[in-house]
């Protein structure tokens, strides 16, 4: 049976960073979700899809396909026989995701492959509703979470590294609005499911964060062993 570790939470929380690396640590597969949900709104961006008529959103579901290949230890997107993993990680795109996102027929469009992916490979998946909808029997679930300015400000330095010009208060704003959209929609929204831990990270370093989800995984380990 594969062992599936669900990570969830809002924007900027660090689940991609943490996850690689949780992955690469436990010799799992890493799934971003998010990346996914990425390409679909390239695909409408590129076609010019008006992103809040649910409509034109939904009838074009039926055109876009999806899959993933992994180069080295990387997920790389395929939307529709093109490897669009580098151009899906503007802030544009991202806005745009969580618009879509909410609409039932994108959703639908994704959902099985991020569960064949589970039921074949040892996961560890990120995302917005992985331990709610997408495996609700996951192993481990994490709700990784940190304040919205905390969130908000390593996001501006990460840009800032990247030599791009920035503004805190609108990157902060940014976040703010898109958990409020994830969070407030009717399909799937951003929860914590019941089950999950709760990993607030606003006062830690990215190690601690990584050791102490290790150490949640272990745990569940060395319980389901004692259970068999
Ligand atoms: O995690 P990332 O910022 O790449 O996700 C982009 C957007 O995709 C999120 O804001 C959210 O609206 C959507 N998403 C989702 N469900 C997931 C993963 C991402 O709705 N499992």
């Amino acid at each position: 049976m594969a062992f599936n570790i669900a990570i969830d939470g809002p924007a900027g929380a660090g689940k991609s960073t943490i996850a690689k690396q949780i992955a690469k640590k436990l010799s799992f597969v890493y799934v971003d979700t998010g990346a996914m949900y990425r390409s679909i709104a390239l695909y409408m961006i590129r076609n010019s899809i008006d992103i809040y008529n649910e409509e034109a959103v939904s009838n074009v579901c039926s055109d876009i396909h999806i899959s993933i290949k992994y180069e080295g230890e990387e997920q790389q997107v395929i939307l529709n026989e093109e490897n669009v993993t580098s151009f899906i990680r503007a802030e544009e795109v991202g806005v745009v995701a969580s618009v879509v996102s909410a609409y039932p027929k994108v959703r639908e469009t994704l959902l099985k492959l991020q569960q064949q992916l589970a039921a074949s490979n040892d996961v560890i998946m990120d995302g917005r509703d992985i331990g709610t909808c997408v495996l609700p029997n996951a192993d481990v679930k994490i709700y990784l979470t940190a304040d919205a300015r905390v969130r908000a400000n390593r996001r501006y330095l990460e840009l800032k590294k990247k030599g791009q010009e920035c503004n805190i208060d609108e990157i902060e704003k940014d976040i703010v609005d898109r958990d409020y959209r994830d969070m407030t929609r009717e399909i799937s929204p951003l929860c914590q499911a019941e089950d999950a831990v709760v990993v607030n990270t606003s006062d830690m370093n990215i190690d601690e964060v990584i050791d102490a989800i290790i150490a949640i995984v272990n745990a569940n380990k060395m319980s389901e062993r004692k259970e068999v």
